[in-house]
C-alpha cells in the first residue's frame, strides 16, 4: 500500500457487530467478563480501548512500524519514552528543540539523575564529542523548531548504533507524510498528534511508533502503570483527522513554498528560514530525507526591534496569533515569548533564536489570501 491509501486503510477494518466503517467511540471504563479472567481481549480501559487501538494501528502503518502507542499528549509520549532511562544515563538532544521538550528534560528528568547535552546536530562531529560511556539515547528533532535546521537522521542513527544508543526522532514538524525516520535507521518516532496528524487544532494527543519489541513493551507497561492515555473521543478525532494528512500536507507545502519565496524577495525581511529554499544550508539533506519541505517558515524582520515584531504580528487577519501548528488554518507566533519562553534567553540566542524571529504555520487556505494578509501586515510597519 502506498502512503495515501495507508492514511485511510492501514490497520482498519469495519466494526464486527454492525459493519460500521468508522470505529465506534468506545466510551467505557471496563469490559464485562464471562468468567474470572475470561474476556474478549479487553479488561480495563487504561490498558486498552478499541478506538485507541484503531488509531495506533493506523499510526504504526504510517511510520512503517510494527508498533504504535498513543498518549494523552506529545509531552506524555516523550515522558513515557524517557522513563526507559535510569539515573546516571545520558541523552544527547538537538539544541534547537521544542520548548516543552527542553522543559521536560531539564526540569523533570535532570532532577531524577538523567543528564542531557544539547548539541547542534547539524555537525556529526559535535554529536561524537558529546558521547560518554553513559549515553543511552539520541533525541533528534528535524526540521528543528523554530529555526528549521535539518539534521541528517541516517548519519545520527548510524553513530548511535555504533555506541549502542537508541535514536528517537520527534517527527511532529514533518509528519510521516514527509519523513519516515524508522526507514532511515531510527528506533522510535515520537509525535504530537495535536499538530499535522490531527490537523484541525481540535485535540491534544501524542504517540510513539517503534520497530523494537522491547521499547513497545516498555511503553505498554508505562501506559498501563502511569496512565497518560488519550480518551476515546480524542482518538476518534485524531483518526478522522489523519485520513486527509496527505492532501493537507501537500497544500501546506505548496503554500509555504510560495510564501517563502515571497518573503525572500521583500526588502523589509532579513532572513527567511525554509528548507525548501536553495539558500537554506540544510536544503540538500532535506531533499534526500524528506518528500517535501513542510508547512513551517520562520523569518526575521530587517527592523530588528520588538516593537516592529509586535506591530507586524498584531496586523494579520487570516494568520491567527497563536501557539501550535499543523492545522488547516494558518497561524503566526513569536517563539521567544510563546513556545520557547521556557528556554533561557542566553541559550536561545546561542542556538540562533533571536527575539525578533516570527514563525508561520502555513495552512491550506488560498495562497493569494495569505500573501495579501502578510502584505497588509508589512504595510502596518510603514
Ligand atoms: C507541540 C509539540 C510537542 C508537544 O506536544 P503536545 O501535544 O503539545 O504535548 C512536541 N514536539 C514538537 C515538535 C511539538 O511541536
Amino acid at each position: 500500500m502506498k502512503f495515501n491509501t495507508k492514511t485511510i486503510h492501514a490497520g482498519q477494518k469495519p466494526e464486527e457487530t454492525s459493519g460500521a466503517v468508522m470505529p465506534p467511540v468506545f466510551f467505557t471504563s471496563t469490559y464485562a467478563q464471562e468468567a474470572p479472567n475470561r474476556h474478549k481481549g479487553h479488561e480495563y480501559a487504561r490498558v486498552t480501548n478499541p478506538t485507541r487501538t484503531a488509531l495506533e494501528n493506523l499510526l504504526a502503518g504510517l511510520e512503517e512500524a510494527p508498533h504504535a502507542c498513543a498518549f494523552a499528549s506529545g509531552c506524555a509520549a516523550m515522558d513515557a519514552l524517557m522513563k526507559m532511562l535510569r539515573p546516571g544515563d545520558h541523552v544527547i538532544a538537538t539544541n534547537d528543540i521544542y520548548g516543552g521538550s527542553y522543559r521536560l528534560f531539564t526540569e523533570v528528568f535532570e532532577p531524577y539523575g538523567i543528564s542531557f547535552s544539547f548539541v547542534d546536530m547539524r555537525s556529526i562531529e559535535n554529536v561524537r564529542k558529546a558521547f560518554s560511556t553513559q549515553t543511552k539515547m539520541l533525541f533528534v528533532e528535524t526540521p528543528t523548531n523554530p529555526l528549521l535546521n535539518i539534521v541528517d537522521i541516517a548519519s545520527i542513527a548510524n553513530e548511535a548504533k555504533k555506541r549502542n544508543a537508541v535514536t528517537v526522532v520527534d517527527n511532529t514538524f514533518a509528519s510521516p507524510a514527509l519523513q519516515q525516520p524508522l526507514l532511515l535507521g531510527a528506533d522510535a518516532v515520537v509525535h504530537s498528534t495535536t499538530k499535522y496528524i490531527g490537523g484541525h487544532s481540535d485535540i491534544i494527543g501524542g504517540a510513539v511508533c517503534t520497530n523494537h519489541d522491547a521499547i513497545y513493551e516498555n511503553l505498554l507497561f508505562q501506559t498501563k502503570t502511569t496512565g497518560g492515555i488519550p480518551g476515546p473521543m480524542d482518538c476518534y478525532l485524531a483518526l478522522r483527522g489523519v485520513k486527509t494528512l496527505g492532501l493537507r500536507i501537500q497544500r501546506s507545502c505548496e503554500n509555504a513554498f510560495t510564501l517563502a519565496e515571497y518573503l525572500t524577495n521583500r526588502p523589509d525581511v532579513d532572513v527567511v528560514y525554509y528548507p525548501g529554499l536553495l539558500s537554506h544550508p540544510g536544503h540538500d539533506i532535506a531533499r534526500s530525507q524528506m518528500n517535501d519541505f513542510g508547512g513551517m517558515i520562520s523569518f526575521s524582520l530587517s527592523q530588528d526591534d520588538i516593537q516592529s515584531v509586535e506591530t507586524f504580528m498584531s496586523n494579520t487577519r487570516i494568520f491567527t496569533l497563536a501557539e501550535s501548528l499543523g492545522g488547516v488554518e494558518s497561524l503566526i507566533s513569536h517563539p521567544a515569548s510563546m513556545t520557547h519562553a521556557s528556554i533561557p534567553k542566553k541559550i536561545r540566542e546561542e542556538a540562533g533564536l533571536k527575539d525578533s524571529l516570527i514563525r508561520l504555520s502555513v495552512g491550506i487556505e488560498d495562497v493569494d489570501d495569505l500573501r495579501d494578509d502578510l502584505d497588509n501586515a508589512f504595510d502596518s510597519l510603514l
